[in-house]
Parts: C-alpha cells; sequence; structure tokens
C-alpha cells in the first residue's frame, strides 16, 4: 500500500457495535467509528441484512437506469429535508464537487457566470482539487499549486467577512454547520440566520456540507434544522453509508439545473450501496432515535465537563455526539497513542488538532461505554 499517512503496527479483523479487535485478540473501544462513519457501530444487523438481501438482487445495473433502493432512499431523504432531488455519489469529497458543479451551472443560467463560492477558514470539504480549494485548511493552498480558483475565504461566525468576500462573481456560500476536522467548530445559530438572510438577500445559494454532521450526528436528522434555517444545497457522506461508500447531493428543485451529461459517475446510486443508506436512514428516523442520539451525547458533554472541571481545564464543546475536549496543551497526539497502546484495552480516539481530543462515537453508544471511555481517558491522562 502507498504510504499517505503513518499506520501502527497493527491490523483490525472484526468489529462489533462499539468495538475492535486486532490480529492478536486485543479489543478496542473505538470513539472515532471510521470517522464519524459507522454511525450505527460496526457490522450492525440492519446493515448486514441489508447488503446480504439485495447482492443476491441486483449490484449495479448502471446509474442510467432507475433501481428500487435508490428511489426509495431519495424518496426518505426528501420527505425529511427541505430538498426535492437527490444525487447519489460515493464519497463526501464528489458530493462536494457535484454541489460546486450545480451551483456554478446555476450561476451561468441565473446570474451572469457568476461561479464563486464563499468558503471558510479552516474549513474542510475533501481531498480532491476542487475541494481542497474549497477548504480553508492552513497550508493547502499552495500544496498542489494551481488550486482551483474561485473560492475566497470568509471568518465562520464572522458576518461582516462573508460580506466583504461577496462580489459581482459570486454565486454561493458554503459551509459546515459545525466545522469538524478545524476542530468541532460550531457555527453559532444566530450566525447561520443572519447567513442564510444575508445570502436570500443577495440572491445567492447557501451550501451545507452536512457529509460529517448529517444523519443524526448532531442530535437532529440535519444540522442546519438547529438553526431553523432552509439551505438550497446540502451534501451527506460518512454516516448516510453507516460504513460502506455511500454519498449524497441534495437541491431544492429551483437549483436542480443539471443537464444530460452534466454530472454522472460509474457507481453512483448503485444498489447495493443505497439499500445499506436506506436501512441506516430508516434506523435514524425510527421513533426515539433521534431524541436518544441528544440524550447520550447531552450526557457525553456532561462527562468530559466535569473531567475538564476536576482538571482546571478549558472544556469541551460541540453538538449531540460530534464533540470535542480541549486540552490545556498540545499533548492530543501522544494521548491518541497512549489509547491504542492501553492494554488489555485499547481506546480509540482522534485528534484533529494536537490541543483538543474528538469524539465520534456510534450514535448508538451505551453510557457505559461512554463512562468506560472516560475511566479509559483518565487511566491514559493519569499515567502521563
Ligand atoms: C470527511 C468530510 C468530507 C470528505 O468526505 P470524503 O468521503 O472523505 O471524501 C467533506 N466534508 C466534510 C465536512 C467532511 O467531514
Amino acid at each position: 500500500m502507498m504510504f499517505v499517512t503513518p499506520r501502527p503496527e497493527l491490523i483490525f479483523e472484526s468489529g462489533e457495535g462499539a468495538w475492535l479487535f486486532d490480529h492478536t485478540g486485543k479489543r478496542y473501544l473505538d470513539f472515532v467509528q471510521g470517522w464519524a462513519v459507522n454511525c450505527l457501530g460496526h457490522c450492525p444487523p440492519e446493515i448486514r441484512q441489508a447488503l446480504a438481501r439485495q447482492s443476491e438482487w441486483l449490484l449495479n445495473p448502471s446509474p442510467a437506469f432507475y433501481n428500487g433502493p435508490a428511489l426509495k432512499l431519495a424518496e426518505l431523504l426528501t420527505r425529511h429535508s427541505c430538498f426535492d432531488r437527490v444525487f447519489f455519489a460515493n464519497t463526501g469529497a464528489e458530493a462536494n464537487e457535484g454541489a460546486i458543479k450545480l451551483a456554478r451551472k446555476w450561476g451561468r443560467q441565473h446570474k451572469g457566470g457568476a461561479y464563486e463560492i464563499v468558503t471558510f477558514r479552516d474549513g474542510f470539504h475533501g481531498r480532491t482539487l476542487a475541494t481542497m480549494s474549497a477548504s480553508g485548511k492552513p497550508g493547502w493552498d499552495t500544496l498542489f499549486a494551481p488550486q482551483v480558483p474561485g473560492f475566497p475565504k470568509a471568518r465562520l461566525n464572522d458576518l461582516d467577512s462573508v460580506r466583504a468576500a461577496i462580489n459581482e462573481r459570486t454565486v454561493a456560500v458554503m459551509l459546515e454547520p459545525v466545522q469538524g476536522e478545524a476542530g468541532v467548530v460550531p457555527a453559532e445559530i444566530e450566525f447561520l440566520r443572519e447567513l442564510r438572510a444575508l445570502t436570500e438577500e443577495r440572491g445567492l445559494l447557501l451550501i451545507a456540507d452536512e457529509v460529517q454532521t448529517g444523519v443524526g450526528r448532531t442530535g437532529k436528522l440535519f444540522a442546519y434544522q438547529h438553526a431553523g434555517i432552509e439551505p438550497d444545497i446540502m451534501t451527506l457522506g460518512k454516516g448516510i453509508g453507516g460504513g460502506v461508500p455511500l454519498s449524497a447531493l441534495l437541491a431544492r428543485e429551483t437549483v436542480c439545473c443539471f443537464e444530460a451529461g452534466d454530472q454522472g459517475g460509474t457507481y453512483n446510486g448503485n444498489p447495493l450501496m443505497t439499500a445499506v443508506g436506506l436501512a441506516v436512514v430508516q434506523k435514524i428516523v425510527s421513533p426515539g432515535f433521534l431524541e436518544n442520539v441528544a440524550a447520550t451525547g447531552a450526557y457525553l458533554s456532561q462527562r468530559l465537563r466535569d473531567l475538564a472541571e476536576r482538571r482546571g481545564w478549558p472544556g469541551e464543546r460541540g453538538l449531540g455526539l460530534l464533540r470535542a475536549l480541549i486540552l490545556p496543551d498540545e499533548r492530543g497526539p501522544a494521548l491518541v497513542k497512549a489509547g491504542l497502546e492501553l492494554a488489555p484495552t485499547g481506546l480509540l480516539i482522534n485528534s484533529p488538532r494536537p490541543n483538543l481530543l474528538r469524539f465520534m462515537p456510534a450514535l448508538n453508544v451505551s453510557r457505559e461505554e461512554i463512562d468506560l471511555m472516560l475511566e479509559l481517558l483518565e487511566g491514559i491522562i493519569g499515567q502521563e
């Protein structure tokens, strides 16, 4: 395998719920879950059944034909959101590429060729050239230069910086309702409302990248619903597949301007993956599920706040089950390593910035598992 990141010298062989097991049989409590991907935990029965059943029927007739699971999933997503149509893809970056293309096409048709999309410092939208350019990760502007042009940057929760970035070439504003990779930084409710009002006033599209925040992660089905606003375009990834490659681009009818040949992809909307997405989303909209995510998120938040208070640390933040513990120094990577090496039970946590830890457990994580995570975490903090 090509080197792209340092990997620990172990091989994961199986998983169940909140647990991963490596080649030596050692178990790890997993609060990363494939980067907020396995929203129902490792190998949940819903996904195993959906894969087994669908694999006996049909894998991929080609995206140029309708298939049952894709239609059903599109119906479910549009029924539970403010959007009218869905385009399925395989990764978050690909869904965001689709959103960028759709906005540019709409700009050509309705705004005299406007194509610029205001995005945010420290934002993350993926690893293709266009989505890297849309991202505001420090250093990414020069990493694979030249960038794709047309993504001026504003600052999150600073409406004046958005106003300053808008000009006659602007067609849209795109943001994560909670900046995930930047360290779980929520957009303020008031900022989202003012941003929606500003974009409406200027005739601009509002694009919500909910690849990390969507599908129940924040305690609502979609994070934009916390602010009571309605974006024009939304992208989903990660959790929508519960662990398999599936993503989606959703838009309101008035924005759906793709013509034949503008957009596509060999695997897009294939029934094997959309059958899994259907099983996942059906579970997440089932009675009581989201209320439980919100309650479990509040519990995790409280436990993290207690830990911070006891140690005199800065605190925690987040929405639902996407949370970060702010550290007093840059010990994040050392804690991640200590968690991995902890025996007999390891702990998987993530440190997107050295001064914080991020927690993104399965949405059905139990309080006992949260308690155990904190016990393990206290152990590695103490042992340093
Ligand atoms: C992970 C992520 C992406 C990229 O998704 P991939 O499936 O890795 O391409 C895009 N946007 C946000 C907000 C993400 O968290």
